[in-house]
């Protein structure tokens, strides 16, 4: 069974996904809203990288992990994400 200090690090926490980063050829990349997020975690629970971590108020994205597969942003049921080339300016002007 896990413990309370391990269900905190996120569902991924056995496989070995955190350890390959992906930024350098990431295609397209997740941006949060923060503004829009309600902290209900399914990205969080959907990732297969494990990106997510539980924040105060919003989650947070580290994303040196992500591969830039777009699930969180299907599963995210409030439209917090969305899913920009690297590199574009829509990235910058969606951040909050
Ligand atoms: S795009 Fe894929 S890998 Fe990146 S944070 Fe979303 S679910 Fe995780
Ligand atoms: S799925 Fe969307 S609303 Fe839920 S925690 Fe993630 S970003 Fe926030």
């Amino acid at each position: 069974m896990l413990r309370e200090e391990e269900l905190k690090k996120g569902p991924n926490l056995y496989t070995p996904f955190l350890g390959t980063t992906t930024g350098s050829w990431r295609l397209l990349r997740p941006v949060l809203d923060r503004e829009r997020c309600n902290n209900c975690l399914a990205c969080w629970l959907f990732c297969p990288e494990g990106c997510f971590d539980r924040g105060e108020q919003a989650v947070t994205l580290n994303l040196d992990f992500c591969k830039g597969c777009g699930i969180c942003v299907t599963e995210c049921p409030r439209q917090a994400l969305a899913l920009v080339e690297e590199g574009s300016n829509d990235a910058r002007l969606l951040e909050r």
